[in-house]
């Protein structure tokens, strides 16, 4: 037996939340290795017998799977495997083949891989991180009919006998499907993304899980001790005992105060001198609607439609549009949905080709000013979210608004949808709320002239701060200039919240430092009347809202509003924490929930 070595850390994405520690179980889900061999002409018949027989096993295999999906809570997910079943079903898999095996005379592995590298080259040009994470499907489809050709089949996750955390180059969707949840306790892969299956089944089962840790595979060993952390994408292999015992700290902290805080998920988040903060959730898939309640979410205050086309990879139709929103109106009722209309562009730029082509996506043909120049796509969403609007509280936020003839421009085509919905008989809730994003400077500035024509204003902090601050948000290399508490954003910040006010509608935050605990206290002492975030982080927010004093926090953005500096403000801040709360489990919450 080798000696241990010490720790190491690996830096990954945290895709779902929480703490893990065990061993590892490293997953041979590798790219399977195959020879690539020239065959006599008189074996290949039989070549494409073998390749037709080991399409039609993968085929039962999934059959097989979809019939026993090992979690309810995972039953939705059938669509992925279908996907898969769509591939293998697909006659031009099948044609590209068997055109390789009788017209070049490669044996089947080689012409599998080859037909699926063709595939995958058609998504190498997708600037989309949704669809780029399909390629895996592919590599895991691959894999799965080597292992038939090669009569080897994987290790099957349900066999297993003790506790362990996954490590593997990437996990398909029925391998998760598969798994036993009572002895996989974590994830580690070295590919995916927070929007990969993977990712999203693992929020499902909330099971803790780290993607895209590069060399995962390579640097774990089976039989290794890992502590995976879940919120902060970190992978600690073989950790010290100091490490050890901070994580288990940590983690017994946080999961007796999530328990705690949970306990108070139905009460409201109002401070101790009784100013109230609506807190919802932000969602981008449809499943996640199904967990947002049990976090205490008032309701969804941003719902991100545009994945809707990521997962489909089309535009839907009208009638998907009804079938989704309908769903997800009905599972949230009578709380408010706040269903933002397409948002494409920069890094949401799946279908619609020109986006990816374009020099300068974030300041192109995107969100809003697409939907008005392909007024079809918008008018089917539209006519979607109002179809679907008897079904529970519908609220229709637009995106990317700039100034008053956009917003005009927006309504009128509101208007034209709702008469031609009136004219069909077609039943629809005339008193959906309608809202803009205010994530583009010009409109900040404009918001005394805007909120007069809307219902509500959500600040998209995300963009706001990347457009006035002439950062790109997806830029590492600029990531350090991102500063919420920059002067010019908490003027800006402080503005709308005024010209909303004077105006008598609801302002709210649905970027992502609204679930971030420090700047709690800002936000509140602004005035805000809501905040959307990750629904898992609304236990922790409304509890720092509940220790808070809306007075005071009035008086700490007073005072950094004085300021012309961030790393004032920052300091300002953390001063003003320290000296608020003092007693340890305050600051646990602050602490642990970061
Ligand atoms: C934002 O810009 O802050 C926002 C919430 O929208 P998105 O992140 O989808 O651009
Ligand atoms: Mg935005």
């Amino acid at each position: 037996m080798t000696a241990k070595r010490g720790e190491s850390l690996l830096w990954g994405i945290s895709a779902s939340s929480g703490i893990a520690e065990g061993k590892a179980y490293v997953l041979n889900r590798k790219k399977t290795k195959f020879a690539k061999r020239l065959l006599p002409r008189h074996l290949v018949d039989a070549e494409v017998a073998r390749a037709k027989d080991a399409i039609e096993r993968s085929k039962a295999d999934l059959m097989r799977l979809k019939g026993s999906l090992a979690h309810d809570e995972i039953h939705e997910h059938i669509y992925i495997l279908d996907a898969h079943l769509m591939i293998l079903e697909d006659p031009m898999l099948l044609d590209s083949v068997v055109e390789i095996i009788q017209g070049q005379c490669k044996n089947a592995e080689w012409a599998f891989s080859t037909a699926f590298e063709n595939y995958k080259r058609m998504f190498d040009s997708v600037n989309n991180e949704y669809l780029r994470e399909r390629k895996s499907d592919f590599d895991y489809l691959l894999g799965w009919i080597l292992s038939h050709l090669s009569g080897s089949m994987d290790e099957v996750l349900s066999d297993l006998k003790e506790k362990v955390i996954i490590v593997s180059h990437y996990l398909s969707p029925a391998d998760t499907a598969q798994i036993d949840r009572e002895k996989v306790i974590g994830f580690v892969t070295d590919i995916g993304g927070k929007t990969s299956h993977m990712a999203i089944l693992a929020r499902a089962l909330k099971i803790p899980a780290v993607v895209g840790a590069e060399k995962a595979t390579s640097e774990i060993a089976p039989g290794d001790t890992l502590i995976i952390d879940g919120m902060e994408g970190l992978v600690y292999i073989n950790p010290s005992r100091e490490t050890i015992k901070r994580y288990r700290e940590r983690r017994a902290r946080f999961g007796n105060l999530e328990k705690a805080l949970l306990r108070d998920r139905d009460v409201p988040a109002e401070t101790l001198d009784g100013r109230r903060i609506v807190l919802t959730a932000n969602i981008e898939m449809v499943e996640e609607a199904n967990s947002v309640l049990e976090y205490g979410a008032e309701g969804i205050g941003l719902y991100r439609t545009e994945f809707l086309c990521l997962k489909q990879g089309k535009i839907p139709t009208e009638e998907e549009h009804f079938q989704v929103y309908k769903s997800v109106l009905e599972k949230l009722a009578p709380r408010p949905v706040t269903i933002r209309t397409f948002d494409f562009g920069s890094d949401k730029s799946p279908i619609i080709n020109h986006l990816g082509l374009e020099p300068n996506p974030a300041l192109g043909l995107r969100s809003i000013r697409y939907c008005l120049k392909e007024v079809d796509v918008f008018k089917a969403q539209l006519r979607g979210i109002l179809r679907a609007s008897p079904y529970g509280k519908a609220r229709i936020l637009f995106p990317m608004i700039s100034g008053p003839a956009e917003l005009d421009r927006t309504k009128a085509i509101y208007e034209e949808v709702k008469e031609e919905l009136r004219v069909k008989g077609e039943p629809f809730d005339p008193h959906v709320e309608i809202g803009i994003m205010i994530e583009v400077p010009s409109a900040a500035l404009l918001t005394d002239v805007l909120a007069k024509e809307v219902d509500f204003l959500s600040i998209g902090t995300n963009d706001l701060i990347q457009y006035c601050l002439a950062i790109d948000r997806l830029n590492k290399a600029v990531a350090y200039l991102y500063e919420p508490l920059h002067p010019s954003i908490l003027r800006l910040l402080r503005h709308v919240v005024e010209a909303g006010r004077r105006a008598g509608v609801e302002v709210g935050i649905c970027g992502e430092v609204a679930s971030d605990p420090k700047y709690v206290f800002v936000f509140l002492g602004l005035g805000l009347d809501h905040l959307s975030m990750v629904s898992y982080m609304i236990p922790w927010i409304k509890r720092i809202a509940r220790m808070s004093r809306y007075q005071e926090a009035r008086e700490l953005v007073e005072a950094l509003l004085q300021s012309s500096r961030c790393e004032t403000n920052e300091a300002i801040l953390s001063q003003w924490i320290k000296e608020r709360f003092p007693d340890d489990f305050q600051r646990d919450v602050l602490r642990a929930a970061v």
